[in-house]
């Protein structure tokens, strides 16, 4: 009896064990990164929040691990999880997460688009543009940032997001014409040359102007443009 007591006493024990292993694996990211996961749940819970409701994009959020792309000297300096920019060097943000999701959401990306960004910073934004199941192409004007982000993205599993280090507003005509383009960096007027490489019923966001900038949204139709102002938003200049 006292055997038969001392023998279900350990399967207990072993079930209790396992138990706590499986609910601590929900939590861990798919490098057992426990502390991070948790971090980023709560980043999505706080998107919902905020009212982000498209499930895909929230799904690409609470996948992408964001904190691999800020690069490590600046992990301390902002919490890479929060709801604001975080700084990535050379006086350039990642915008804060509700942003990325926003804009995410406002283009409505399918699977095997073609989808071009100016302002590749990280490679965050693309990262979750990737995971959405688009072809992208992201255009970075410091060398040096692109060379992190396309380092991020391929030690990420992303290594399918084309990098060009390039001006913005000339676009990437030789991959033209784009479903979708997102501008993450803020020029004063829009850009012509994007207009002109984006398909028919194709989207655009871009911030637009100097201090007091709205985003706009474009649509492609008939060949004409219809454009919607937006949020206003606070980004980084698109240089020349
Ligand atoms: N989307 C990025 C954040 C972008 S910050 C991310 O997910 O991390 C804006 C970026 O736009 C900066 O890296 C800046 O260098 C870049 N940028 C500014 N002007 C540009 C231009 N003319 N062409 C391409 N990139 C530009």
């Amino acid at each position: 009896m006292k055997r038969v007591l001392v023998y279900l006493g350990f399967v207990l024990l072993l079930c209790g064990l396992l138990l706590a292993s499986c609910s601590e694996n929900q939590m861990t990211d798919k490098r057992g990164n426990y502390e991070w996961a948790e971090k980023r749940a709560a980043m999505v819970q706080q998107l919902r929040a905020y009212g982000s409701k498209d499930e895909r994009v929230l799904k690409a959020m609470s996948t992408v691990r964001r904190h691999k792309f800020i690069p490590e000297k600046y992990l301390g300096v902002a919490p890479p999880y929060g709801n604001h920019p975080c700084p990535i060097g050379y006086d350039q943000t990642i915008s804060q997460p509700y942003i990325v999701a926003y804009m995410t959401e406002k283009l409505n990306i399918q699977t095997g688009e073609k989808v071009l960004e100016i302002g590749t910073g990280s490679g965050y934004q693309a990262a979750i543009l990737a995971e959405l199941g688009a072809e992208v192409y992201s255009i970075e004007i410091i060398p040096e940032l692109a060379n992190h982000a396309r380092k991020a993205l391929t030690t990420e599993g992303y290594e399918q997001v084309k990098v060009l280090t390039g001006d913005g507003y000339k676009g990437w005509p030789e991959h033209s014409p784009f479903d979708a383009i997102i501008v993450t960096c803020a020029p004063e007027d829009i850009p012509q040359a994007l207009v002109n490489q984006l398909k028919e019923g194709g989207r655009m966001i871009l911030p637009l102007g100097v201090y007091m900038q709205r985003l706009v949204i474009l649509r492609k139709k008939s060949g004409r443009i219809e454009k919607v102002d937006d949020l206003p938003v606070r980004f980084v200049p698109m240089v020349r």
